[in-house]
């Protein structure tokens, strides 16, 4: 895969506009993802269990049971369009060193991208049939594959599709990696060029359209002008253009995208949000936007934008920064900046969230941590090695020996 980065790369950029340079670091992520889930497999596959019976009240010792870990079948993968290649492969890698066979779904937007990623394990020997990839419209073939009776555990990555396939789902293990509304709450002893800089590489790279994006920033009101002078002075910075130039902000995906972004910019403008610089758009390019004094009654509060426009909120307690975040239907990640490890860990016990990041942007990388979301951010833990486990059901056998009154002699 790392030896074919250029061409996937080049695909990404052309596909779904994202920055050339970034494009590359997505293939070469995706081939040392392949790399460490061979050798974490190995180990985590050559574990067993053996229990014995009389552990357990009104047992003698006359069974004992051995687990080992084995295969599900056919796993049906689906990334989204922001990772075609990176969440492919963090499904496919597990679920082949698993022992599983698997159905690629990419998305319609990155398929491209997904195909020539896939040559790359035909080309590394992988036997035909092992890695079926099928393109299409979701909307169109997605049913089929989903509620296919052959299928025997989907791991799926995307928005509320996810939630409207585990309804439909038959009884299969699920792993669902859904939206976020990433908070940022910045405490009034931050340091805060640190969250400025952060607030910058976590709202806008990629144009915002990542699920760890930070979503929201909620700061303190004494800390909330200095704050907000520092993050506005790093928008200006902020390149915008094409994919191919590398620049910060890039086209997002599509035309229905940039109108539901531009929804959700109007409805604050219209409410009393503050414009930090002046909203600009030309076809699907929407240059970055930060927007202060939101309010709760604003959409922008609530709903990922996915794109490169992020909402301050002024808050006058830790506590009502928290109740923010917690009222979410949301809660894939979340990020604190504090220079008191105390605070910090308060706040992180009670962010409900899958992850907290302390004094820094949320991410889902390195790949081998275990990554999250609750309520409607998903179901069950990703990350290497929680991944390979998820996609393996346990396999007891049990040896039953006579009763204590039976003799050698
Ligand atoms: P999406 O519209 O939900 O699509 C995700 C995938 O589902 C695509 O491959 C799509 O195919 C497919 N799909 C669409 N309808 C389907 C159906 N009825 N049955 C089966 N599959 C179907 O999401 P997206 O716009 O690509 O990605 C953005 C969303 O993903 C955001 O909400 C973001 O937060 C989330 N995300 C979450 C994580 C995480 O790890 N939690 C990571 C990245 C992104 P088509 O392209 O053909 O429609």
């Amino acid at each position: 895969m790392k030896e074919h980065k250029a061409p996937i790369a080049e695909c990404l950029v052309k596909e779904i506009a994202k920055p050339a340079k970034d494009s590359v670091s997505e293939v070469v992520r995706s081939g040392d993802l392949v790399s460490y889930c061979a050798e974490e497999g190995v180990r985590i596959l050559g574990e067993g269990k053996f229990l014995v019976s009389d552990s357990f009240p009104g047992n003698d010792r006359t069974k004992y049971c051995l687990t080992s870990k084995i295969p599900l079948g056919v796993v049906l993968a689906i990334p989204p369009f922001n990772y075609p290649v990176n969440l492919a492969v963090s499904k496919i890698a597990p679920a082949l060193i698993a022992g599983n066979s698997l159905v690629l779904k990419p998305p319609t937007q990155g398929a491209v991208a997904a195909l020539h990623m896939v040559h790359c394990f035909h080309l590394a020997g992988f036997p035909k049939g092992l890695i079926g990839c099928v393109t299409g419209k979701g909307s169109e073939i997605g049913d089929f594959l989903t509620m296919h009776p052959g299928v025997n555990c989907i791991s799926f990555t995307g928005g509320d599709t996810g939630i409207a396939i585990s309804r439909k789902a038959g009884m299969i293990p699920l792993q669902m990696e859904l939206g976020g509304k990433d908070a940022c709450i910045i405490l009034e002893d931050a340091d805060l060029d640190l969250a400025a800089a952060n607030i910058i590489k976590g709202g806008f790279s990629y144009s915002g359209q990542r699920c760890t994006a930070v979503k929201v920033v909620l700061v303190m009101e004494s800390v909330a002008d200095t704050l907000v002078e520092k993050v506005k002075a790093k928008v200006a910075k902020l390149t915008v253009g094409s994919p191919e130039d590398n620049c910060d902000i890039t086209p997002v995906v599509t035309e229905s995208s940039a109108n539901f972004i531009e929804g959700l910019v109007m409805d604050a403008k219209q409410k009393g949000a503050t414009f930090c610089q002046e909203y600009k758009r030309e076809g699907n390019l929407i240059w970055p936007l930060l927007l202060d004094n939101v309010r709760p009654d604003m959409r922008i509060a609530w709903e990922e934008p996915f794109g490169p426009v992020l909402p301050v909120i002024r808050i006058s307690s830790v506590e009502e920064g928290i109740h923010h975040c917690n009222a979410s239907n949301f809660g894939l990640q979340g990020c604190v900046f504090t220079r008191d490890i105390n605070k910090s860990i308060l706040v992180s016990d009670a962010m409900e969230t899958g992850t907290v990041q302390i004094n820094s942007a949320p991410a889902r990388g390195p790949d081998h941590f275990p990554f999250q979301g609750l309520k409607d951010s998903g179901i069950g833990s990703q990350g290497i090695t929680n991944s390979i486990n998820m996609m393996t059901k346990i396999k007891s056998t049990v040896i039953n020996l006579p009763t204590p009154s039976y003799t050698m002699g």
